[in-house]
């Protein structure tokens, strides 16, 4: 415990002039939003570290956005940011949209849908801060990770997508398809302009080719073992078509890097 205490001490002031710009991309996640703006706002508020959320809401249906305006004015509009899209136009371009609207000099990218616990920003930034890395990237396929909740199908389609790519472009890192992660400004400013040249990235293979990017430039890359819970509200919006498109950016990545 009194070692918890110290850690916390010495990550308080090692991020003193540091600001995290947390992405929540979200597409009917009314029920989940208030619960995981709760749970980011508590455990960056106990590590006393400075952050913004950035909910980029794809025109949800079913309101989500009138529930981050809600959200805004309970928290605060510096720390709620609205930047919000008029429909549904992919998970990777979210995250990009997100970026550019960022003034932090970290991102944290994160589901809405409460599979990434906010319990693990703390361990992501103590680990980028000890070690200086340029990227962190949350694991579920390692020593200490898990995935609960999926059913044999979706877990077949997680691993064989990790697993083709570790086979195809060997990046270095266990859990390719993940999208909880931290990333410096650097490497974004560097392999953000190869991403948006690139048509590849609109969707779920954003995930992947930050990574593969990330690798091919020679930064560092960290990792921390997370629990991968699957969604208790909502559904889940992977469908034939993001896998697909994912086949096809990595086959691009394969013959191009
Ligand atoms: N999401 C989004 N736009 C999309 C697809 C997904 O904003 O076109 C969000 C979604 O609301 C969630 C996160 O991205 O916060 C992950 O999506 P989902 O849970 O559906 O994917 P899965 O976990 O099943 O891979
Ligand atoms: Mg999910």
């Amino acid at each position: 415990m009194v070692e918890r205490e110290q850690t916390k001490k010495d990550i308080k002031e090692l991020s003193r002039n540091d600001k995290y710009s947390i992405l929540l991309p979200t597409y009917n996640e009314i029920e989940n939003l208030p619960i995981i703006v709760w749970l980011i706002v508590k455990y960056m508020d106990e590590s006393e570290l400075d952050y913004e959320i950035i909910v980029i809401d794809d025109g949800s249906p079913d309101g989500t956005l009138d529930m981050a305006k809600q959200l805004q004015n309970v928290y605060g509009e510096n720390r709620i940011v609205l930047r919000p899209r008029e429909k549904k136009l992919g998970l990777g371009t979210a995250y990009m949209h997100g970026i550019k609207h960022a003034t932090g000099n970290f991102i944290i990218i994160m589901d809405a849908d409460l599979s990434h616990h906010p319990k693990f920003i703390p361990k992501m930034i103590e680990q980028q801060r000890y070690l200086d890395l340029d990227i962190i990237s949350g694991t579920r396929y390692a020593q200490g990770g898990g995935v609960y909740g999926w059913d044999f199908k979706r877990k077949l389609i997680s691993r064989g997508a990790n697993f083709l790519t570790q086979l195809l472009l060997r990046p270095g890192a266990s859990d390719l398809t993940g999208s909880f992660r931290q990333i410096t400004w650097t490497l974004i400013n560097d392999v953000l302009e190869k991403l948006t040249q690139s048509c590849v990235s609109k969707g779920y293979v954003f995930q992947m080719e930050m990574i593969v990017r990330a690798r091919q430039f020679k930064y560092t890359i960290g990792e921390v073992p997370i629990t991968f819970v699957d969604r208790v509200y909502g559904e889940s919006k992977l469908g034939g078509s993001e896998i697909f498109q994912f086949v096809k950016g990595l086959l691009y990545l394969f013959a191009t890097t």
